[in-house]
């Protein structure tokens, strides 16, 4: 009997394990470029058009490595524009008897898979490093899940940057190194860009009938296959690695790629693997192109972060979505969608996200992450927010960084404290403050920066959860040492700042 060979938009690898498990020789591969995906959220533009761009590329190569693809183009009159409709429609047309489908990187759409009326066998995502299983058995009977210890057990697993049993270097942690404010008159290489070739015109042409997103579609930068993904991950060592870890953390006006990979849609669409990135990034460092500190600051995002926040999003399941352990619940303001504000850090994040579905880790923590954590606005609204805008945004990535990270929604399960700053730490690390409406080193009045006012305000209102956090007792200390007056106006500035927010005044 045939089997359908369901394959995702970000699931374009050979490597992917519904087509290890497939007979090429009697199943049908599915793919669908369905509305139903591409509106279940305002996803970006240049997100959609990358990846309906990859699907139909990888439908080809899948062909001319002898597969059989059905292939759904949005605009086709037949199609259902649904993956499920999809599914059942090709399952009536070849005679299907069973689907062979990989785990999707969101519960929604594996939960429309389980409520398919045909057998479907839903088989593990095995593009990670960590399976599942080896998480759950690693998390089982912590108390808290710290990344780092997580880490240093991929770096035994994966044998990158070890020497014997023991880290390359002495350490395993060079972030001393790593985390510098950026200098403005470095000259970095800027990323190239690749030119949209036939397929993705005909693409970038649909995109922009079908879709009214917030986020510009053109310029398109985006490569759109292996052989590109491939080329901006060489590109990337050879250029920008040697400077990663020192600029990592940095934020410069009218700069969005700094020393960055701008690699992660590519990981996450299935076009490179984490093992041959972090590979060649190793490989870099062992030829002597590049510092220590670089290599084990990159390697440590990818096979520690990433693979840390996938296997929590696996663990915790559909209900982490609804984390909300601060009760925030305040609208998403205005400006996140592009309305006008006066705070530089805020314009440069967001006006880059519109226009190129990118920011930096940084920009997405410390500056949007951080300022809606502040001003307590509800998680699910960041989280629609996050998954929406960026080119890079999968379930299983967004939302443990979204939820748990940048707005401590999880109650403290991914990371030991929130991520707030005042406008001190954006000041350090970034040249926006001298160029912005307000004054970063003004702590009340019409003219502070209103991340000052609103750290304050999160602290005041949050003590006691956090008071007697260790890490952050001291704020509470230094907190408690201003006077009562000067306490109060801070407390009313940062009050005029949400009613601002609450009213869709400009901030
Ligand atoms: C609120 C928030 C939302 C985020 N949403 C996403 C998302 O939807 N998709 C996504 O891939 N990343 C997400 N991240 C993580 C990180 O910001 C991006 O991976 C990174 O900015 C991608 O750009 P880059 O390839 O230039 O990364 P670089 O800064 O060059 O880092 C190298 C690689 O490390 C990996 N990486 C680094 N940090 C993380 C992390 N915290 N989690 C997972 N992988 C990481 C990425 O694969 C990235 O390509 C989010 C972070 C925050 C704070």
């Amino acid at each position: 009997m045939v089997r359908l060979v369901l394959v995702l938009g970000d699931q374009l690898t050979a490597d992917v394990a519904a087509l290890k498990a497939a007979d090429r020789a009697r199943d049908v591969v599915v793919m669908a470029e369905v509305m139903g995906e591409g509106t279940s959220v305002p996803h970006h533009p240049q997100k959609i058009a990358l990846i309906l761009a990859a699907m139909r590329k990888f439908a080809v190569a899948l062909r001319e490595a002898g597969w059989r693809v059905a292939y759904s183009r949005l605009d086709d009159a037949e199609n259902s524009q649904t993956i499920s409709g999809e599914l059942l429609r090709r399952a009536v047309e070849f005679g299907a008897s069973e689907v062979l489908a990989t785990k999707p990187g969101e519960w929604r759409v594996l939960q429309d898979l389980e409520a398919l009326p045909v057998p479907v066998r839903v088989l593990e995502d095995d593009r990670f490093i960590c399976s599942q299983a080896e998480f759950a058995t690693w998390a089982e009977g912590r108390k808290q899940l710290r990344m780092e210890w997580f880490y240093r057990e991929m770096r035994r697993k994966t044998g990158l940057l070890m020497e014997g049993d023991q880290p390359a270097g002495g350490q395993w942690n060079f972030d001393h190194d790593n985390r510098k404010p950026a200098k403005a008159d470095l000259l970095r290489p800027r990323p190239g860009d690749f030119a949209p070739d036939a397929v993705v015109e005909e693409v970038l042409a649909l995109v922009e009938a079908r879709f009214a997103h917030f986020g510009r579609l053109r310029p398109f930068r985006w490569a759109t296959d292996r052989a590109g993904a491939l080329q901006a991950l060489g590109e990337f060592v050879e250029e920008r690695l040697a400077r990663f870890g020192a600029e990592q953390d940095a934020m410069l006006e009218g700069e969005a790629f700094l020393s960055h990979a701008l690699i992660s849609p590519y990981m996450n669409i299935g076009l490179l693997g984490p093992l041959e990135v972090c590979q060649a990034v190793e490989a870099a460092w062992k030829a002597g192109r590049i510092p220590i500190a670089a290599a084990e600051g990159f390697i440590r995002q990818v096979i520690g972060w990433r693979e840390y926040v996938r296997g929590i999003w696996a663990l915790k399941g559909p209900e982490y979505l609804e984390g909300n352990a601060l009760d925030h619940r305040r609208a998403l303001p205005r400006v996140y969608w592009g309305a006008e504000t006066g705070m530089a850090c805020m314009k440069a994040a967001i006006g880059q996200t519109r226009d190129l579905a990118y920011a930096h880790h940084i920009q997405r923590l410390m500056v949007t992450g951080n300022f809606a954590l502040l001003a307590g606005v509800d998680p699910a609204e960041v989280h629609e927010w996050y998954l929406s805008v960026y080119v890079d945004a999968f379930e299983w990535v967004e939302a443990p960084n979204t939820i748990g990270m940048s707005q401590f929604a999880d109650g403290g399960l991914l990371g030991s404290k929130p991520y707030v700053s005042s406008g001190a730490y954006i000041d350090r690390m970034s040249d926006h403050c001298a160029g912005c409406r307000y004054r970063v080193k003004e702590k009340v009045g019409e003219r502070a920066c209103p991340f000052n006012l609103l750290y304050w305000h999160f602290l005041d209102r949050h003590r006691e959860r956090f008071q007697g956090n260790p890490r952050m007792g001291q704020m509470y200390r230094v907190w408690d040492g201003m006077d009562a007056g000067h306490r109060t106006a801070v407390l009313a500035g940062a009050e005029a700042v949400l009613g601002r927010l609450d009213r869709g005044e400009v901030v």
